[in-house]
């Protein structure tokens, strides 16, 4: 007898040796368990799938939030009673697990609001300082506007070139003629460790080792790797990795730059105020030491303590675990949505992370995305900020359901089983 796919793919995850159901870690999410009216009527719980846009939060991590303000809240840095110094001591332990769980040096971790502001760090500070007129920064056609819109203000500024990596046929970087791109007297590569439009992971092993032969640094984006496949930048040895909390259960407004130490002592400051300061004389300062010189004024305190939690949260789950469970949804979604007619599905590539972009022929994102919410299926329609991407591909927009450690199988049959309602009904 022949089994379906979907029977073979395990509902429960080995963890150290003992199952823990994702059913039971549902149960640590408040939103997952929330009973929403969606547009048209129906009552129920949200299907979740707009991981790739942000996470939800697990019980522990609010938590953590909320003891902070109700039991510790107090400026850090500076302070000279036992509450300043609890706030304190928060802090830096949260700069101490997330070093850990990167395999980096507590003082090459810099506090920032996210990707978005850790690339824009990089380009206003190590991009003025090391890159000059003429030079080129690579970077790739698939990269999200964060890893783009920097590098363009940079490059007007200076007089740089911008080149790309080209998309390859599966939707992974056809990184083949590498070689011949780094001729252009490259000082910069900055690319996407893993693509929030397409899935595919980027051969960033191969891209740093060509790279560093040239001695030229890498920056990755890891805005969608980091939470959901784990980084170790010393195994990797990128020069840079930019991540956000808010997609690795953590709160919003809190993010992460690693750089280098190599890079942090030579980099000037970005911003100036307080906090960045050794010394300050009317017309002149001494900066303060690496990280604290790129975290001017008081930080997020509680974003930096909720994304801590959130960092021992997955890794207690750990990220072995999460990778294959996402791939086995994804793969299982990927072989349901290939038996429905006039779907495309964009980027096949095998090493990838838990999502799937696709377009339905005759029926707009956006409407499908309307008609999903209708059943309480959350996921997005649009250009991902990645609209280069979508020129490349000639279409406007994509549906992108992207998953999690919480997503189950019964969701995903829900999800295709609403799908071909769409068909029906438009
Ligand atoms: N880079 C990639 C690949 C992303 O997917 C995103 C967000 O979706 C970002 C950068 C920007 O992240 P943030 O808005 O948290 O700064």
């Amino acid at each position: 007898m022949l089994i379906p796919i979907y029977l073979s793919i395990p509902r429960y995850i080995m963890l150290n040796n003992t199952m823990f159901s994702v059913n039971q870690i549902r149960q640590e999410f408040p939103l997952l368990q929330k009973q929403f009216c969606f547009f048209g009527g129906k009552k129920g719980s949200v299907v979740y799938f707009d991981n790739a846009a942000t996470t939800q939060k697990p019980k522990q991590v609010i938590d953590a939030m909320v003891a902070y303000y109700e039991e510790e809240n107090a400026n850090v840095h500076r302070s000279l009673y036992t509450l300043g110094e609890i706030a304190t001591r928060k802090y830096e332990q949260s700069r101490k697990i997330i070093a850990k769980f990167l395999g980096a040096k507590e003082k090459e971790i810099v506090f920032t609001r996210g990707t978005t502001e850790s690339i824009n760090l990089v380009a206003s500070t190590w991009g003025k300082r090391f890159l000059s007129s003429g030079q080129t920064i690579l970077l790739s056609e698939i990269e999200h506007h964060s890893n783009l819109i920097p590098w363009q203000m940079l490059a007007k500024e200076k007089n740089l070139q911008l080149k790309f990596l080209p998309l390859g046929e599966n939707g992974a970087l056809d990184i083949q003629n590498i070689e011949s791109f780094l001729q252009d007297n490259v000082g910069l590569i900055a690319i996407t460790h893993a693509s929030n439009v397409l899935g595919s992971i980027s051969p960033v092993e191969k891209i740093i080792s060509v790279a560093h032969q040239k001695k030229i640094p890498v920056l990755l984006d890891g805005a969608q790797s980091v939470p959901h496949i784990g980084v170790d930048v010393q195994k990797l040895d990128c020069d840079f990795l930019a991540f956000s909390g808010h997609k690795i259960c953590g709160p919003t407004g809190i993010g992460v730059l690693y750089a280098k130490e190599k890079w942090l002592q030579e980099m000037p400051p970005y911003q100036g105020g307080g906090d960045m300061i050794a010394s300050v004389w009317l017309d002149r300062a001494i900066y303060n030491e690496i990280p604290f010189k790129w975290e001017a004024g008081t930080p997020n305190i509680a974003g930096a303590i909720g994304l801590a939690c959130s960092i021992d949260y997955v890794s207690s789950l750990g990220m072995e675990n999460i990778h294959t469970h996402e791939k086995s949804l994804t793969q299982y979604a990927i072989s349901r949505l290939k038996d429905i007619k006039g779907l495309k599905i964009f980027g096949t590539n095998q090493e990838r992370v838990g999502l799937v972009s696709f377009c339905l022929e005759g029926i707009h994102p956006h409407d499908m995305a309307q008609f999903l919410d209708s059943r309480g299926i959350a996921v997005r329609a649009g250009h991902h900020c990645a609209q280069p991407l979508m020129r490349k591909l000639g279409i406007p927009a994509t549906i992108r359901a992207s998953f999690y450690f919480y997503n189950t199988i019964e969701e995903v049959d829900f999800f295709i089983q609403s799908l071909q309602e769409a068909k029906e009904f438009f």
